[in-house]
C-alpha cells in the first residue's frame, strides 16, 4: 500500500499512525477534544499579539492568553520566541486546549526563509509531542503579513510535516484564504501521494 494517499476530502495518510487533513476555516474555532489539541499561532517574536491570525487568536482566547505570553521568558529584549522556534501556552477561552506560538520568517528579509519556515513547522511538532498533544492545527505560517509566496510555502510545509508528524494522530491545516487552500490541496496531492 502507498505510504501516503489522498481522499477527495483533503485527507492524506502520513504514516501508519498519522493523518493530515486540509480544510478551509477559522483556526480560532478549531478543536478536537479540548484536552490534547493545539492550534498554532503565527506570532511575532514579542508574542504579545498582532494582526491576522495572531490577533484573531488573542481576541478569541481572551486577555489571559496575553498574560501567559508575558510570562514566557525573553531570550533577549523584546524576543520571547525567535524566528523558527515555538512556545506553548494554554488556550484559555479557545475551544482548543493549547496554543503553540511560532514565528515564521519574513519572506523578504529572512536570510534563509526556507530553513526558517521548516524550523517553525518542525519545532511546533516537537513542542506538541513533548506536551502529549495528539491533534494539532496549523495556519499557513508566514503567508499573510510576512509575505511568503503560497506555492513555495506549501512546498516547505507539507514535506516537513510528513517528516516530523509521527507520534501525532492528526495534523490539520485550517486555511482561511481560499487561494491558499487551493494551493495546499494541489501541492499535497503532488507531494504526499506516492
Ligand atoms: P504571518 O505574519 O505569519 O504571515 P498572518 O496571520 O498574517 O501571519 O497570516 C498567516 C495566514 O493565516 C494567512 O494565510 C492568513 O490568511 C491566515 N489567517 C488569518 N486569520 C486566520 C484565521 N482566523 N484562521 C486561519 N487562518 C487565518
Amino acid at each position: 500500500m502507498a505510504s501516503a494517499t489522498a481522499g477527495e476530502d483533503g485527507q492524506f495518510k502520513l504514516s501508519e499512525t498519522s493523518v493530515l487533513k486540509i480544510k478551509k476555516g477559522d483556526i480560532t474555532q478549531w478543536f478536537i477534544d479540548g484536552s490534547s489539541d493545539a492550534i498554532v499561532n503565527p506570532a511575532n517574536p514579542r508574542m504579545l499579539g498582532g494582526g491576522g491570525a495572531d490577533g484573531a487568536i488573542h481576541r478569541a482566547a481572551g486577555p489571559e492568553l496575553r498574560e501567559a505570553c508575558v510570562k514566557v521568558p525573553e531570550v533577549r529584549p523584546g524576543v520571547r520566541c525567535p524566528t523558527g522556534e515555538a512556545r506553548i501556552t494554554p488556550g484559555f477561552k479557545l475551544p482548543a486546549s493549547h496554543v503553540i506560538h511560532t514565528v515564521g520568517p519574513i519572506y523578504d528579509s529572512d536570510k534563509d526563509p526556507k530553513g526558517s519556515l521548516r524550523n517553525a513547522y518542525k519545532n511546533c511538532l516537537s513542542v506538541a509531542k513533548k506536551n502529549n498533544i495528539q491533534y494539532i492545527a496549523f495556519p499557513s505560517i508566514s503567508c499573510g503579513v510576512y509575505g511568503y509566496p503560497y506555492e513555495e510555502a506549501a512546498t516547505v510545509a507539507l514535506p516537513t510535516i510528513k517528516e516530523f508528524a509521527d507520534g501525532i494522530k492528526e495534523v490539520h491545516f485550517v486555511l482561511f484564504d481560499g487561494n491558499v487552500y487551493d494551493v495546499w490541496l494541489r501541492k499535497a496531492k503532488e507531494l504526499l501521494q506516492v
